[in-house]
């Protein structure tokens, strides 16, 4: 660049030095002036080339030029093919790209800043009926208009997915997640779950039937047993004590398929919002006296701080499983001349019922497994407490129903403390019912 720029100064250098050797020679200025209006020519012809060169959609074969212009030619022609060579990179790039989103069996939809598709891949197509053109721009919720949905985009809050049917056909159930990118855009995907929802249904009925038609025999086997323990003489004893064993035992097995049973109408059936006030004191005081009743010679102290005024939009019968499963876990799990302390609180989170103990408290790593069904972090405690192990996934499922949640806080050897949330819409303000 350097030579032929020093090349196109020469040339300058010696047009103007002829011009001025014919300016001296004929005694006027008009040799430089005719040589300086040749070179301005010259330029502005080179220039109208590069304009229309430059303007041409295809940067190939560049116009045919000496010097400076020849090589300013040259490294544009560069420059372009490069760029060239980049822009074809992209968009292969782009393409495989969206070969592979479109490979997916999984949803993938874009929408902007304003909820307007910008762009969905074939599934997309196939579960939601989005159309390839026509619905370029739409708002999402033009197309997917089951109140879920819109509900789950308006309050966006995408921690949890939503499972809704898909809007082409009812059957298929479409699990949803949304992630927020750049200035407020969305990522959707969404995955057909019907298949594992079917298995869901299908596990759920098994055992809910499995139970239900465990229930004959065992009314059977436990009337039989204690017939047997009222007429088998005092004398045999080791006769009764295996008695008293198959009691104990058929005692456990009925519990377990009640609980079974309660978890499954409790996971599939839909949740009574007929909104029964239930007085929480007067429920939570009977409790109390059971408990010290049930475990006597454990000698519990056991506090009650509710006000009589606690009042809880709830199903009395599910609210009754949820903190009875936590009293009885409190007295089962607390040695003897243990304190237990059942508590509620009323804040604008809501209200809040609390059962804490200074049992032997549970190592932390085991909570986040405690309400899973059968899951015990101590599995020797078994036979001694004589639980079913579903207690937990109980109050879950009940919280759940009551859209609140239930918290566990507890350390090993310092107690527990198991806390049901209730939402604000759950806490009845006034009386509307007197305690039983
Ligand atoms: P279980 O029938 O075994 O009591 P749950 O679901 O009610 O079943 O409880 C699950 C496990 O949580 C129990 O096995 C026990 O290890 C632990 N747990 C529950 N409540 C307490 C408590 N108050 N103190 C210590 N451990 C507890």
């Amino acid at each position: 660049m350097r030579a032929s720029l020093a090349k196109e100064v020469n040339r300058i250098l010696i047009l103007v030095a002829a011009s001025l050797l014919l300016c001296l020679l004929w005694r006027t200025i008009w040799p430089l002036i005719a040589g300086l209006g040749l070179y301005i020519i010259w330029s502005t012809r080179q220039l109208f080339a590069l304009y229309t060169w430059l303007v041409r959609e295809e940067h190939t074969d560049p116009p045919d030029a000496a010097g400076l212009w020849g090589e300013f030619y040259t490294r544009l022609e560069h420059l372009f093919r490069q760029e060239r060579r980049a822009q074809d990179n992209l968009q292969g790039i782009i393409q495989r790209a969206q070969e592979s989103v479109n490979a997916l069996e999984d949803v993938v939809v874009m929408i902007d800043q304003h909820g307007h598709l910008e762009y969905w891949n074939h599934a997309a197509q196939k579960h939601l009926g989005l159309r390839p053109d026509k619905d370029l721009g739409q708002p999402l919720t033009n197309l997917i208009r089951h109140p879920r949905f819109t509900h789950y985009l308006a309050k966006g809050r995408f921690n949890e997915p939503l499972e809704i049917p898909a809007p082409v056909d009812d059957n298929r159930i479409l699990q949803f997640r949304i992630t927020e990118f750049g200035e407020g855009d969305q990522l959707i995907l969404a995955r057909d779950m019907t298949r594992l929802h079917h298995l869901e249904e299908m596990r759920k009925d098994f055992v809910a039937n499995v139970s239900h038609e465990l229930k004959t025999p065992l009314t059977v086997l436990k009337g039989y047993l204690e017939t047997l323990l009222d007429t088998v003489p005092e004398e045999q004893t080791r006769l009764r004590r295996a008695l008293h064993h198959m009691d104990t035992q058929s005692h456990r097995m009925e519990a377990l398929v009640n609980d079974l049973l309660l978890l499954s109408r409790l996971e599939n059936t839909k949740a009574d919002n007929t909104g029964q006030t239930v007085a929480v004191h007067g429920m939570l005081h009977r409790m109390r006296e059971n408990a010290l009743a049930l475990a006597r010679e454990k000698d519990h102290e056991i506090t009650l701080a509710v006000p009589e005024d606690a009042r809880l939009v709830a199903n009395p019968a599910e609210l009754e499983s949820a903190f009875g499963n936590l009293i009885t876990n409190a007295v089962k799990y607390t040695p003897a001349q243990g304190h237990i302390h059942i508590e509620w609180r009323q804040d604008d989170q809501g209200g809040h019922l609390s059962v804490s103990d200074d049992g032997p408290g549970i190592d932390p790593q085991h909570i986040p497994r405690l309400t899973e069904r059968f899951y015990r972090p101590d599995n020797s405690r078994v036979t001694q407490t004589g639980g079913t192990g579903l207690g937990l996934a109980i109050v879950k499922h009940v919280m759940l129903r009551h859209d609140g949640k239930l918290e566990i806080q507890s350390a090993l050897g310092k107690g527990s403390t198991f806390t049901c949330h209730f939402p604000p819409a759950r806490v009845a303000g006034k009386p509307a019912m007197t305690n039983p």
